[in-house]
């Protein structure tokens, strides 16, 4: 074989060995100690048998352990296969297990989590940052913990990354489930090659000297390719933050002269609310904003806020992401998410056939994409992969539009809409409007099950810092700005939405927490 995509990492350590690849509490990682550490961690992993084609589970929060094993499995030729950070024991079992992972690598965090599962799974685990104390009270209740660091200080490094077969996978993503049982996506090397160098790179403007906010998920796709892959191609820095917190990260941000942004809607709705308790903004070229929809008034609230053009992408974990794009070169076009990226081809399908793809020359249908971005499929589940991919192109399950130029919009997921007495309502628009209801941060549409309507319009709602906000006065508003079967007859006032790992909304719990257990 001949190709890696560990070779991002390889090729600008060895371009720009005292660039800071990685920032994390202060401290900075160059690319060339970077690599020459995860080329250690590989000589470790190498001496537990880990090669071609194994398996390398990791639960490794955004810090400088996560590039090491990451790249290291990837310069062996092995597959990672990140985990969620929030899932529990069952579910990290239940990757484990699916995924035939040879070993699991676990920052000391989710340890508790993760060591019962590894130990069910019958799958070995190593460490990263477990410290002494904690090392020495799990000896003393018989659980000895093995050290990847450890192990990497006494191990022979690689010299150099393996090359493999194009097609060869390299990672198995998890989708996060908002919408049921997690299917690893299997990407190959290929896909996330064509997804750095071809689309990404051709998108938005990334520059060497720019310092890049990492604070979206690496287990995640769009972290890990528009934020950990993309940095690294151009030999920019990252600045790493384990957890979301909104005035954390404007604080981080200033500190560290943060030059992009790139995070989901929820995140830039925090943001927007940090920017009301703090004077200081970051000195941002521009944001990227991808993994949900991003409501017009809010790209214009965090634009004001932060002076920076917010630029809206889309993409699945099963397109290695990104797919289309409103690229930095361009002005941008608010409300939709650009053309297609280079390599990258999208179009509309009629939502209701199923065993093939027919296209529609304009109009509204189910978005479908080709290209080499598409994963090889999902783990041991041929039924699923059939279903999602026909003739060649994979079914989103969006549905959206194309124009004449090009531009795509995506209306909603076709499992989100609610069908109200027969009408079809896309919580996507009808939170579009309620967002721009005073003192509304954050909003989330979803449908109800109901006795005499099939599913009725509710909507929750998070005020803004300070802001008072009465449910009958919002459902009047919308009652005001939307037609009659579409505004939410319910208005819930939260203090937060629930939120997946990757800072989506979770619509699913939404519906479940209100929905009447007698319907
Ligand atoms: P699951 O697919 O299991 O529900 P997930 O939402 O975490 O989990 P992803 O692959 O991260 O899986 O999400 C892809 C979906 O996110 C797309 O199908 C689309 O519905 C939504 N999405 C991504 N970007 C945008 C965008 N800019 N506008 C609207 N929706 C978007």
């Amino acid at each position: 074989g001949t190709l890696s995509i560990a070779s991002i990492l390889a090729e600008t350590a060895r371009r720009h060995p005292e660039r800071p690849a990685l920032w994390f509490m202060g401290q900075a990682t160059t690319y060339g100690d970077l690599w020459d550490q995860t080329r250690a961690y590989a000589g470790a992993l190498a001496a537990r048998g880990i090669g071609q084609g194994s398996r390398v589970a990791m639960i490794v929060p955004n810090v400088p352990d996560f590039a090491r094993v990451y790249y290291a499995t990837l310069a062996l030729g092995a597959v990672v296969v990140p985990v969620h950070l929030l899932f529990r024991t069952d579910e990290i079992e239940f990757v484990l297990t699916d995924a035939r992972a040879d070993v699991v690598v676990v920052a000391a965090p989710m340890l508790a989590e993760a060591a019962p599962a590894a130990a069910r799974a019958g799958v070995p685990m190593l460490t990263v940052l477990v410290p002494d104390a904690v090392k020495q009270q799990l000896a003393a209740q018989g659980t000895e913990v093995a050290r990847l660091e450890e192990e990497a200080a006494a191990a022979v490094p690689i010299e150099r990354h393996v090359g493999t077969n194009p097609l060869a996978a390299a990672t198995i993503l998890y989708t996060s489930g908002t919408t049921g049982t997690p299917k690893g996506a299997v990407g190959s090397h290929l896909a996330m090659v064509e997804q750095v160098h071809c689309s990404l790179i051709d998108s938005f403007d990334l520059r060497p000297d720019d310092v890049v906010y990492g604070g979206l998920p690496f287990f995640h796709s769009f972290g890990q390719m528009a934020v950990l892959n993309m940095a690294f191609r151009r030999g920019a820095s990252i600045v790493l933050l384990p957890r979301f917190d909104p005035d954390e990260a404007l604080e981080l941000l200033v500190a560290h002269g943060a030059t992009v942004f790139t995070a989901v809607p929820t995140n830039f709705a925090g943001m927007v609310e940090a920017a009301r308790r703090s004077p200081a903004r970051p000195p941002l070229r521009y944001a990227v904003s991808g993994g949900a929809a991003l409501p017009v008034a809010l790209l214009e609230a965090f634009e004001e806020a932060y002076g920076a053009q917010v630029h809206e992408g889309y993409g699945l974990t099963e397109t290695s992401p990104s797919c289309t794009f409103n690229v930095t070169s361009e002005p941008i076009r608010p409300g939709t998410v650009g053309r297609s990226m280079w390599g990258v081809d999208v179009a509309v399908a009629v939502a209701e056939v199923q065993d093939r793809v027919e296209l529609l020359p304009s109009g509204l249908g189910e978005i479908v994409v080709r290209g080499h971005n598409l994963m090889k499929g999902y783990l041991g589940r041929p039924d699923a992969t059939a279903e999602a991919v026909v003739d060649g192109w994979f079914r989103t399950g969006d549905l959206g539009t194309v124009d004449a130029d090009g531009i795509v919009t995506i209306v909603d997921r076709t499992k989100d809409m609610i069908i109200r007495n027969g009408y079809n309502v896309y919580p996507t628009e009808v939170e579009a409007v309620l967002a721009r209801y005073p003192g509304v941060a954050m909003a989330a549409v979803f449908g109800v099950p109901d006795a005499r309507r099939g599913q009725e319009v509710h909507a929750a709602v998070v005020p803004s810092h300070g802001a008072d906000v009465d449910p009958d006065a919002v459902v009047a508003y919308m009652k005001e700005h939307v037609a009659a079967y579409k505004y939410p007859r319910v208005v819930h006032v939260a203090a937060d939405l629930p939120l997946g790992p990757s800072g989506k909304v979770l619509k699913r719990e939404l519906t479940a927490q209100h929905a009447d257990p007698a319907v």
